[in-house]
C-alpha cells in the first residue's frame, strides 16, 4: 500500500514511517521540518520505498499530489508541545485546525482512508480515575492559552468524525498519551527527553510544580504498533480510541527513575509552574488512559516500561548533539 504521514519526519511520525517500511508498504513523508527534523528520517532516506517530499500541508498543490497518490493517511502534521503552545497560540489553532480540514477535504476528494493523531489533552482536567473515549472532556477557560491545544485538537475530533457521518469518509481518531522514546525533541517541553539529557549532563532536572502530577507514558513503538492495527481495522472507521500505556508515575518518580537509570550525579530541583509557563499556568494533575476499547478491537498490549524509554531515550540522547 502506499501511505502518507504528514507531519513524517517528526517524532512519531518517523517511527511509524520505519514500521510501515518493515512491513513492506510505500511511504510518502510529507512534512514542512517546522518542528520535524531531516534527522529523523536520514536513515530512510535511501530506502527504495521511501520518499520525503518537503512543503506544507497549506501547500494546496503539494497535499492535492501526495493524496492523489495515497491509499491511506496518517495525518500528524500539527502543532505539538505546551511550551510551544503557550509561546504560540495563534500558530497552534490555525495549524491544528486548518491543516486538519484541508487534510479532510483533499481525503474526501479522493475518497482515502485517514487517521487522524489527537492526544490525551482533549480529557483536559478532567477528575476521572481513568479516561475512556466516552468521558466527558474538561477543559479550561480561553483565558489560559494551554487549552487552545485541547480545544484545537478536540475541533480535529468533530471535524473527523463529522466528516465521516455526513460524507461517508473513512475517519479514526487515535487520542495519543504522552507518547515517548527515541527522537522525541525536548526543545517545546516534553518531560522525558528533558530529564535524560539533564542527567546526562549532570545538571538540575527540573521537575515542575510539587511533581505529585502522573502521568502513563507510551513507548513509541507500542504506540505506532497500535496506530497501524487500527490503520488496518475494516470496522474503525468513525471510532475513537485511546492509545496509552499502563504504567501512572508521578514526575517526581519519573526524575527519580531518570537519575538512578542514568546513574546521574544531577540534583533533582523542584521548579514552579509560573517561573516557567507565566503566571495562571493551569497543569493536569492525573491522566490515566483506558485503554480496554484499542485492546479489545486489536489485541493491543503496551509492552515497554519506563524503564525502557528511559534507555532507548539515553540511547539516542547519547549519539547526537545540538537541542
Ligand atoms: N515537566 C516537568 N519538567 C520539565 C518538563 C515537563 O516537570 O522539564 C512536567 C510537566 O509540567 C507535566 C509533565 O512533566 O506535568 C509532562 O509534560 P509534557 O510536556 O511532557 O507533557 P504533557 O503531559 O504536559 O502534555
Amino acid at each position: 500500500m502506499r501511505i502518507l504521514i504528514t507531519g513524517g519526519a517528526g517524532f512519531i511520525g518517523s517511527h511509524l514511517a520505519e514500521r510501515l517500511l518493515g512491513d513492506g508498504h510505500e511511504i510518502v513523508a510529507l512534512d514542512d521540518l517546522s518542528t520535524g527534523r531531516l534527522s529523523n528520517i536520514e536513515h530512510l532516506l535511501d530506502h527504495p520505498g521511501f520518499e520525503f517530499r518537503q512543503g506544507s500541508i497549506f501547500d494546496g498543490s503539494l497535499l492535492a499530489g501526495a493524496v492523489a497518490e495515497a491509499d491511506l493517511i496518517f495525518h500528524l502534521a500539527a502543532a505539538v508541545g505546551v511550551q510551544l503552545i503557550v509561546d504560540n497560540p495563534v500558530h497552534t489553532i490555525e495549524t491544528n485546525v486548518r491543516g486538519t480540514e484541508v487534510v479532510l477535504e483533499h481525503a474526501l476528494a479522493r475518497k482515502v482512508r485517514l487517521l487522524i493523531a489527537s492526544t490525551s489533552e482533549v480529557y483536559g482536567k478532567s477528575q476521572e480515575a481513568t479516561f475512556r473515549e466516552e468521558s466527558d472532556l474538561v477543559l479550561g477557560p480561553s483565558t489560559k492559552s494551554r487549552w487552545a491545544y485541547a480545544a484545537s485538537k478536540l475541533l480535529d475530533e468533530f471535524l473527523g468524525l463529522g466528516y465521516h457521518r455526513q460524507y461517508g469518509l473513512d475517519v479514526v481518531v487515535l487520542r495519543l498519551f504522552n507518547t515517548v522514546g527515541p527522537r522525541q525533541t525536548g526543545q517545546y517541553g516534553m518531560v522525558v527527553p528533558r530529564f535524560v539529557r539533564q542527567a546526562l549532563n549532570d545538571e538540575p532536572i527540573t521537575v515542575y510544580g510539587d511533581g505529585q502530577q502522573t502521568r502513563t507514558f507510551t513507548h513509541v513503538t507500542d504506540a505506532v504498533g497500535a496506530m497501524v492495527d487500527l490503520a488496518f481495522h475494516d470496522e474503525a472507521a468513525g471510532e475513537v480510541f485511546n492509545i496509552g500505556g499502563k504504567e501512572e508515575i508521578s514526575i517526581s518518580e519519573l526524575a527519580r527513575r531518570v537519575k538512578s537509570a542514568l546513574r546521574s550525579r544531577s540534583e533533582i530541583r523542584l521548579v514552579p509552574y509560573d517561573q516557567v509557563f507565566g503566571s495562571g499556568f493551569e497543569d493536569m494533575m492525573r491522566r490515566v488512559p483506558d485503554i480496554e476499547k484499542v485492546k479489545s478491537w486489536t489485541g493491543y498490549e503496551p509492552l515497554r516500561t519506563v524503564e525502557d524509554v528511559i534507555r532507548d531515550v539515553a540511547e539516542h540522547e547519547r549519539g547526537r548533539s545540538g537541542p
